[in-house]
């Protein structure tokens, strides 16, 4: 009776799942336009902010970062996020 062996290659398999690892706090949605220099952030999820000359675009607040940009670098990027260990440890 040799069952071990495949019970042993479902659990590695089952350790390839690390998607919850990869989930980071937004602490801070924003970004800065370098067409017009505008800052615009978004503070809740449905929040859609579009700079004053309109080439880039902020949503999602605090639950995703979702940018609109004419070009891949029109923007800077000065949004803040966290990694959940982090928040965790400095309870104020
Ligand atoms: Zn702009």
């Amino acid at each position: 009776m040799w069952i071990g062996m495949s019970r042993k290659m479902q659990h590695e398999k089952y350790n390839d799942a690390e998607g919850i690892k990869m989930r980071r706090i937004i602490i801070r949605n924003a970004i800065r336009c370098k067409n017009c220099g505008d800052v615009i952030e978004s503070t809740y999820r449905h929040e859609f902010i579009t700079c004053s000359c309109g080439k880039v675009s902020v949503d999602g607040g605090h639950d995703y970062l979702r940018r609109c940009s004419e070009t891949p670098d029109g923007y800077i990027e000065i949004s803040e996020t966290a990694a959940p260990e982090e928040e965790t440890n400095g309870g104020k």
